[in-house]
């Protein structure tokens, strides 16, 4: 069973996943990470972000896993052709970098490819932004969370912050709402909901509370 967890930057979707997952005993894919793995290459080897046919080239040759630390039931470790980036896909220049990085129909297909191979093995929480359109559009369940910008800010500097780094909320906002901006807009596979997926406004709801919606809709199926 496929549970596709879509929303704008910051929504809650890596906590809410994490959790449902562990929760529901499946496997948890932040395709987010995936896409993060690649932007950090291209700015490694200096591949120009406007090089569509280089970034293709380059997602489609990646070797991207995404490991279970010693201890943890869910994978946390990121690793490109066996390179450690977990550190390196959540700087502000990854930040920048990621959505042209997406919005590159070549670098999607290779992404797209592998996670559908990772979904193909079992039961798993897989959160993006085409998940429940494109990706699994026969998911069990497809659920997109949103929640108002200031409360994202203020979430994602408190993450920052156990990273840490200090960030302050308002420039937080303003890179959030350009990553939407630009993920919204783009051709390939923009974020949007699916036609069929239950709209979840998590802005004033507690972890606990989204995790517990959420687990009633996969048991129902
Ligand atoms: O989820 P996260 O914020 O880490 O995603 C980083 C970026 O990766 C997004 O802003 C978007 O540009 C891209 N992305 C995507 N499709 C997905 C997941 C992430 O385009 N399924």
């Amino acid at each position: 069973m496929i549970i596709a967890i879509d929303g704008p930057a910051a929504s809650g979707k890596s906590t809410v996943a994490r959790a449902l997952a562990k929760r529901l005993g499946a496997g948890y894919l932040d395709t987010g990470a995936m896409y993060r793995a690649i932007a950090a290459e291209a700015l490694m080897r200096g591949v120009p972000l406007d090089d569509a046919d280089a970034l293709a080239r380059l997602a489609g040759s990646a070797r991207i896993a995404i490991e279970r630390e010693a201890g943890s039931s869910l994978p946390s470790r990121v690793l490109l052709d066996g390179r450690d980036v977990t550190g390196e896909i959540r700087t502000p220049e990854v930040d920048t970098a990621v959505s042209p990085v997406s919005a590159v129909p070549g670098v999607r297909a290779a992404m797209v490819r592998v996670q559908r191979e990772i979904g193909a093995t079992g039961d798993w929480v897989v959160e993006g932004r085409d998940i429940g359109t494109v990706v699994f559009p026969d998911a069990a369940v497809k659920v997109f969370l949103t929640a108002s910008a200031d409360e994202r800010a203020r979430r994602r500097v408190v993450d920052m912050a156990r990273l840490g780094a200090s960030v302050d909320v308002d420039e937080m906002r303003r890179r959030i709402e350009t990553r939407d901006q630009y993920d919204s807009s783009r051709t390939a596979s923009p974020l949007r909901p699916a036609d069929d997926a239950v709209g979840l406004d998590t802005t004033g709801m507690t972890i606990e509370h989204v995790v517990d919606a959420l687990a009633a809709m996969a048991e129902r199926r």
